[in-house]
């Protein structure tokens, strides 16, 4: 739970009292030891084997959990280990309704992975809760849905969806918040059950750790993450765990620095002339900018927009800037472009991918943290020369 009454004080704080420590240090340990004495046999204190609990884990685990003003909080090696982890609670037989443009490791997985248990999954467009309401059968235990959806930026009205999962027993609602953060939005406080993050992106900042998380108010829904985090055994390890909690401490300050660098990006977007069209839910022309106004605190740094021409213009632009890297992934102090069609979304089948709007010439940009004037500049001189190819 939030224990301070801002953000970044818990950031800093949250779970690393160093009082708590013989040693005083007032940065956490990184323990990497994978057992633990024992006084008694079969009586071990705090923890006895690693892969069920780690101090360095802890530290993360208890600051994740007040970052999301959750009850508990668990972290696994990798956002797609926490999907995973989660989904160990259904049995064959089972169903899921999801968002259509769910993220495409978690379809993968759904497809591909839990169709073998005869698992199956229903993608509808969540940003109308009746369809979720329609697409929900007695079979239903998951709802599934992403805090902002990728790469169109579809903000979904999670209080809307968390009354339409409520009304059915036994089902519960699943929140990617990966793309928002618990900066901007906390989904346990409008009703969502499990919190999930790629906290490879965010979260840690620094495009340098994979970690996966997972927070719940639920004890009952706690005590079955903890025993799959034990019994499968997709665990970070505690220098990733350092590392996260160390990238946790400037959350609020990166995600400041995020949104209005975006919106800065978003704003000279519109202006251009090789842009057809740009997505950023901060701005009035998203489709689902009144959602995002009323639920989140801000809009968060993931820009998506639509150039001029076809996809050798885009070719064209993406190798023509100086500051934004072309690479897949988000949520690093460093600016990204991606090209949806051809990179993280070229799996979706091409009239999917027509249906969901994800056309060969949109980009998405993750804005980083450079200086807002030159990532204008940067796009600026590299539309200019992708017009021209
Ligand atoms: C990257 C990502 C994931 C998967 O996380 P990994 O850490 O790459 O396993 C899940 N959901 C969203 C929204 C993501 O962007």
């Amino acid at each position: 739970m939030a224990t301070f009454p801002h953000f970044g004080t818990d950031a800093i704080h949250a779970g690393q009292d160093c009082k708590q420590w013989k040693s005083k240090a007032v940065i956490p340990g990184i323990f990497l030891s994978t057992t633990y004495q024992q006084d008694v046999p079969g009586q071990p204190d705090l923890y006895e084997y690693t892969r069920g609990g780690n101090p360095t884990r802890t530290v993360l685990q208890s600051c994740v959990a007040a970052l999301e003003n959750a009850k508990h909080g668990l972290v696994a090696a990798s956002g797609l280990a926490a999907t995973s982890m989660v989904l160990q609670m259904l049995s064959a037989g089972d169903h899921i309704v999801s968002v259509n443009d769910v993220y495409g490791g978690t379809n993968r997985f759904f497809r591909k992975v839990l169709s073998k248990y005869n698992i199956e999954c229903s993608l509808v467009d969540a940003t109308n809760a009746e369809n979720v309401e329609k697409a929900i059968t007695d079979k239903t235990k998951v709802v599934w849905v992403e805090s902002s959806t990728n790469p169109t930026l579809q903000c979904i009205d999670i209080q809307a969806v968390a009354n339409t999962v409520h009304k059915h027993k036994d089902v519960i609602l699943v929140v990617d918040n990966t793309f928002m953060t618990p900066y901007f939005l906390r989904p346990l406080d409008l009703g969502a059950d499990v919190v999930l993050h790629s906290a490879t992106k965010y979260l840690n900042g620094h495009t340098d750790v994979l970690m996966g998380v997972l927070c719940t108010n639920s004890d009952s829904i706690a005590d079955k993450l903890t025993f799959y985090q034990y019994a499968v055994g997709a665990v970070p390890s505690p220098f990733d765990c350092y590392m996260v909690n160390r990238g946790l401490k400037t959350l609020h300050v990166r995600m400041r620095m995020h949104q209005e660098n975006a919106m800065a990006v978003a704003k000279f977007l519109e202006t251009s002339p090789h842009v057809v069209k740009v997505l950023y839910p901060g701005l009035p022309s998203h489709p689902t900018h009144e959602v995002a106004k009323r639920q989140c605190k801000g809009y968060s740094g993931m820009v998506s927009f639509v150039l001029k021409g076809d996809l050798s213009n885009v070719t064209k632009f993406s190798q023509s800037t100086k500051v934004f890297i072309l690479a897949e992934s988000l949520g690093g102090y460093e600016s990204l472009i991606d090209v949806p069609s051809v990179m993280t979304h070229a799996s979706v089948p091409a009239e999917e991918r027509e249906q969901l709007g994800i056309k060969d010439t949109l980009v998405r940009l993750s804005v980083g943290l450079e200086e807002c004037g030159d990532l204008v500049e940067d796009l600026r001189q590299a539309l200019e020369a992708a017009s021209s190819a």
